[in-house]
């Protein structure tokens, strides 16, 4: 038998018990009985890796605020929803999302390596909708047929947390597709699993005739060390345009400061800032909601300190719009 590659054994070590990850931070494991009762709808998980990053002694660690289950997630809050974005009205096909014009998504698998409580899929029917590698056929299938597709988006869940195996057989499918130009991935996986960028990986990115962009998933600033540094480098070598998108998160990264040193930190490892996402009003985030007015001035000032080109776009989702909308065209 193969070998299973080193991320595989850093995956199945991920933390998955709230008592352990508060223990790992030196903090009071005792807090652990809300973040218990809030996993128990979307279970704590976040690779070792990360945890790493992570300040010691600090509960407000923008980090473990990310990933850390909260009592306050079982606050009911008006206008958060099971579906905020209205995905399950957009599906052409099991596991393929057709929301915006030339461009359509796979949802290649709902697992992720690390559980964002802020995720507006966190309450996604994968098992009944989603995607697994059993039902790519027809998925592919409804791409083949449709002219109008030039780019496909592996998403899920996060894409690379399936194998090498399925995913090279994936694009070697979509390949020979003729008016498909584009393949771009959406993965937190080099941020919060860097290993995952392996050779196995390169092997299939560098081989398809697609453009290929990565988009990745940071928040701040701290996300980003050595090992996803040497990640996204590796990524770029393989020939990918690298981007970034954010969720604009209360207590994470709602400040002018942290959005520039995000920026600048994600610039020196060769990435552009590309989406910043206000909230999907999705059940059990409220908390971490920033109003539009005060995410407008936020960019504001950001775009007064740095190169335009480091200024991601302020979006939000509406269900049933053709493209992610500007916040600037709602003044
Ligand atoms: C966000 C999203 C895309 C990508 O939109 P871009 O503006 O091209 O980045 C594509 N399909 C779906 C279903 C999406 O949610
Ligand atoms: S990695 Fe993306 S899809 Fe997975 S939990 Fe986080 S936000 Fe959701």
């Amino acid at each position: 038998m193969r070998q299973a590659p080193a991320w595989q054994s850093e995956l199945a070590q991920a933390v998955t018990d709230p008592e352990e990850l508060l223990r790992l931070l030196g903090l009071n494991p005792a807090w652990g009985g809300g973040a218990r009762a809030a996993a128990r709808t979307f279970a704590l998980r976040v690779p070792r890796a990360y945890v790493a990053r992570m300040r010691r002694g600090d509960p407000h660690d923008p980090l473990l605020r990310q990933v850390l289950p909260l009592a306050d997630e079982l606050e009911p809050a008006a206008g958060f929803t099971l579906d905020p974005v209205g995905d399950l009205d957009t599906l052409a096909a099991p596991g393929l999302l057709h929301k915006y014009p030339g461009r359509a998504l796979v949802l290649t698998t709902g697992a992720c390596a690390v559980h964002c409580r802020y995720c507006f899929r966190r309450h996604f029917p994968y098992a009944a909708h989603g995607g697994a590698p059993r039902r790519w056929r027809a998925a592919l299938a409804r791409i083949a047929a449709d002219p109008a597709l030039s780019e496909i988006i592996l998403s899920g869940g996060d894409p690379l947390s399936l194998g090498d195996r399925q995913l090279a057989s994936l694009v070697e499918a979509l390949d020979p597709i003729p008016h498909l130009k584009r393949l771009r991935l959406h993965t937190r996986l080099p941020v919060v699993l860097p290993a995952r960028v392996d050779s196995g990986l390169l092997e299939w990115l560098a081989a398809t005739r697609l453009t290929r962009v990565v988009v990745i998933h940071a928040n701040h600033a701290n996300e980003i060390d050595a090992d996803v540094a040497r990640a996204l480098g590796a990524l770029r070598k393989a020939g990918c345009t690298l981007l970034n998108q954010a969720v604009l998160l209360r207590g994470v990264n709602d400040s002018a400061d942290a959005q520039a040193a995000l920026a600048e930190a994600l610039f020196e490892t060769g990435v552009l800032p590309y989406y910043l996402h206000l909230l999907d009003p999705v059940q059990g985030a409220a908390h971490f909601e920033v109003p539009a007015d005060e995410a407008r001035a936020l960019v504001a000032a950001v775009r007064a300190r740095l190169p335009g080109y480091l200024v991601p776009r302020l979006v939000r989702e509406i269900p049933g719009a053709d493209a992610k909308r500007p916040l600037e065209a709602e003044v």
